[in-house]
């Protein structure tokens, strides 16, 4: 006799076995009070928070607190509807104006997360006589996107503009082909090779889609990403991104030049079939947009903190992959050694995301961190103070006697 869970056997006793091995089990770890965007109670122990996505530490921006207090009590706790049916309000009309108007482009759609815009977008904008061209690395979202749209799928080497070049080549003339690409890569932080992508695409015809969910708020004159960093807003066709990073909340948007845009709302079924964002939200995010275009200094602060954690993690021999950005993923030899450093490091009040496959590229473990503009200089002393007693578990057979 089989039963409906049996496909789960294999993956509950893996996963029992590293907790058992590593002596600590990450998912029975809880934030147990956050005290500011850089620091939270977490398993009885204060912490400096180092893998936050808060990159410019406006989660309690508070001008965004008042915004979001004020909207609450105004227009209450949710739409209760999708934005087709009652879940319309201006306040969502004026944002996505707002977003148009920072990135430039003449038109903007909202969805309620980051998630829900790429699996939204994709499966939306390409159909059966279409290719979408993904790179390797792609977050979840797009290769989700991608599985539930109609369109052929590719993979491309991960921020290889040469690998693009031969498969767009032999798609030859015949179909549409839009290419998907991130500005900064959730896990390792590199940054896209945007400029050789972009002429790649376009030699070929392609249009190009940039998901700057970890690049909003960090590259860009005004912080609005990869893409306006490297003037190339006139060549991307589209802009994905979110509010659950730089921008302190939840939510998540297109923005495109091309009119079509509109057209997703009647056919994107993540924008159709679900709630829109509660008014405070949409008042949060549309405080830390503006306080984002408006405040340069913010991002000066993100990345000197930047440089502190990438040199000094290099200074300590960690591979910490081949950019400096404010997503710093530090490679770890395999999973068991994983746990045991991020445990040391949470014991030495640094709480950092523990990254496992399925959510990391060529299964591979690694801590991620993410900087924030917020983190003072003696918090990120804890952090390179901590990285260093935990660097002994790499050491070959240190945890042999343990
Ligand atoms: N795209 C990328 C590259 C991401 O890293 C993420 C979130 N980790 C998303 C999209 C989804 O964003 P959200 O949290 O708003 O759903």
């Amino acid at each position: 006799m089989t039963d409906l869970f049996d496909k789960f056997r294999p993956l509950e006793r893996q996963y029992a076995d590293l907790v058992a091995a590593a002596g600590t089990d990450p998912l029975s770890v809880r934030v147990e009070r956050i005290f500011s965007p850089t620091e939270a109670q977490v398993g009885g122990r204060r912490c400096v928070l180092l893998g936050s996505n808060n990159y410019l530490g406006l989660t309690f921006d508070s001008d965004a607190l008042e915004a979001a207090s004020r909207a609450v009590q105004e227009a209450g706790t949710g739409t209760t509807g999708s934005r087709v049916a009652n879940g319309s309000y201006a306040s969502h009309q004026d944002l996505e104006r707002q977003l148009a108007a920072f990135y430039g482009y003449s038109h903007a759609i909202l969805f309620t997360t980051g998630y829900q815009a790429n699996v939204g977008f994709l499966s939306a904008v390409a159909g059966r006589d279409d290719t979408i061209l993904i790179d390797a690395d792609s977050h979840a979202s797009i290769y989700d996107g991608c599985k539930l749209g109609d369109a052929t799928v590719m993979r491309f080497k991960h921020n290889d503009p040469r690998d693009l070049d031969r498969r767009l080549r032999r798609l030859g003339e015949g179909s549409n082909k839009l290419v998907v690409v991130e500005g900064i890569y959730s896990m390792r932080g590199d940054r896209a090779p945007l400029a050789e992508l972009v002429e790649v695409a376009k030699a070929h015809n392609a249009y190009i889609v940039v998901d700057e969910a970890h690049s909003l708020g960090v590259f860009g004159p005004n912080g609005e990403g990869l893409t306006h960093e490297l003037g190339l807003e006139k060549e991307v066709d589209f802009i994905i991104g979110t509010f659950s990073k730089s921008v302190g909340t939840i939510g998540g948007f297109c923005v495109s030049n091309h009119p079509e845009l509109e057209a997703i709302r009647v056919s994107a079924r993540s924008y159709l079939f679900t709630a829109s964002l509660p008014p405070a939200v949409v008042a949060a995010a549309s405080t830390t947009l503006g306080r984002i275009e408006r405040d340069p200094a913010q991002r000066e602060k993100l990345w000197a903190n930047t440089d502190i954690v990438y040199d000094g993690l290099v200074r300590l021999g960690f591979d910490v992959g081949p950019d400096k950005t404010p997503v710093i993923g530090v490679m770890m030899p395999e999973m068991q050694t994983g746990l045991r450093v991020w445990q040391t490091l949470l014991e030495n009040g640094v709480y950092v995301n523990l990254a496992l496959p399925p959510a990391t590229p060529r299964d591979t473990c690694l801590l991620r961190c993410s900087v924030c503009a917020e983190h003072t200089r003696e918090q990120l002393e804890t952090v390179l103070a901590g990285f260093e007693h935990a660097a002994h578990h790499l050491t070959p057979h240190a945890d042999a006697a343990e």
